[in-house]
């Protein structure tokens, strides 16, 4: 792919995703209900093969499901997101018992995963993580809490990352495949203004053994490190699409409401802010996909771009989502309306994976070494 433009044949691929999600995903997550995993649409999602998709392809097509998905379905694409980030392990550390057992269902929409990193007492900080796995005949028991976690506690199964090592920082983390009716797993849903199942997890001496880990023991964090290296772009990705869908319903605002003797378009003050819109999105998406391909390429410097897709495309969709709201009035407030829904949307992907300043840090680390 040239530097700055997709092949004809993603492009229809884009066209097509679109266009699924709006006419065939889009009244299913409708059906679903708020805060709680919508399996219907996880299923879909799989008949669709966009599932398996995932697993078999890289970090361009990835980012180019997530923001077509964005842009008709926000719903779809979080759920099509969390497997993936959720799976991703499995479908790269897994043993082959692990990855027969658990990927088919992944794929299928029939097992719904989930990534179970941030702890109450380290989010951005997540080498300081807590959840102890204290050694038991051979294997492990895990006590300890997760929280924040997307899917939880409806998920079939968890990527767990807990503390094998004390004081040993990121060497001392081990990745456990936890099935979601292990004894002593509880969990509870937590009510955040971002609109997707998730919840916290409760840990109670869960019995984990030597099959259940992922990768190797005490090099976990580099299991979830890897993990986020690779969606963190596509993060970016689910930003750009919904400033899309944001800066479109914005142009058919604009040039038929009429205030003033004409259309806001007529407005300057308006049609500049639109302007506006328009290229910073473009810019955030080509950053995405820059960071994307270079990431299949496997070039150098993946950690600076993708720090820099994530950053700038989720704080560009959080200023178009706005800007759009601001010049659609009082209708974009109204539960329901789409920019209501996006605003909603917009706001998390700045904390989530590593907030906009931890970007930063890894930005500048990168400059200077
Ligand atoms: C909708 C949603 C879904 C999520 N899903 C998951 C999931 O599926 N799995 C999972 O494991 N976690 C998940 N999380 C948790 C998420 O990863 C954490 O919220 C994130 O890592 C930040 O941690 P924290 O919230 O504890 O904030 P803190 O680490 O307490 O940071 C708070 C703020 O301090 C500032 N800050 C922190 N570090 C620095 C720094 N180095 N330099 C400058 N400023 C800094 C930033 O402004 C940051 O937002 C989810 C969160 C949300 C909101």
């Amino acid at each position: 792919m040239p530097g700055f433009a997709l092949e004809p044949d993603q492009r229809e691929w884009c066209a097509d995703l679109r266009t699924l999600a709006g006419e065939r995903l889009r009244p299913l997550a409708e059906q679903g209900a708020p805060g709680r995993v919508n399996r219907p649409l996880v299923e879909a999602l799989g008949a669709h093969g966009l599932l398996a998709r995932l697993f078999d392809s890289g970090a361009l097509d990835l980012c180019l499901m997530r923001e077509s998905l964005a842009y008709a379905c926000t719903e779809a694409e979080t759920a099509l997101a969390l497997q993936g980030l959720g799976a991703h392990p499995v479908a790269a550390y897994g043993t082959p018992a692990q990855r027969e057992r658990w990927l088919p269902e992944v794929t299928a929409g029939r097992a719904i995963a989930a990534f179970a990193l941030s702890e109450p007492d380290a989010g951005s900080d997540a080498a300081a993580l807590g959840l102890k796995a204290a050694r038991d005949q051979g294997g492990w028991r895990l006590t300890g809490e997760k929280c924040w976690i997307s899917n939880a506690p409806e998920a079939d199964f968890y990527t767990v990352f807990a503390r094998t090592t004390p004081d040993a920082g990121a060497r001392g983390v081990t990745a456990f495949l936890v099935p979601a009716d292990r004894p002593g797993l509880s969990g509870a849903a937590l009510d955040l203004l971002s609109p997707h199942a998730i919840g916290s997890l409760d840990f109670d001496g869960v019995p984990v053994g030597a099959d259940d880990v992922l990768g190797e023991p005490d090099r976990g964090f580099g299991v979830a490190m890897n993990t986020l290296n690779l969606f963190r772009p596509s993060v970016g990705a689910f930003a750009v699409g919904m400033a899309q869908a944001a800066l479109d319903a914005t142009l058919a605002h604009t040039a038929t409401r009429t205030a003033f003797g004409g259309p806001l378009k007529d407005l300057q003050a308006v049609a500049h802010q639109v302007a506006d819109m328009a290229t910073r999105t473009e810019a955030a998406r080509l950053l995405v996909y820059a960071a994307a391909a270079a990431h299949d390429r496997g070039d150098a410097g993946i950690a600076r771009g993708s720090a820099m897709a994530k950053l700038f495309a989720t704080e560009t969709a959080q200023y178009v989502v706005d800007t759009a709201v601001q010049l659609h009035g009082a209708r974009a407030l109204q539960r329901g309306h789409l920019l209501e829904h996006l605003y909603r949307d917009v706001r998390a992907p700045r904390i989530y994976e590593g907030a906009s300043e931890v970007q930063r840090t890894i930005i500048a680390k990168e400059l200077y070494r």
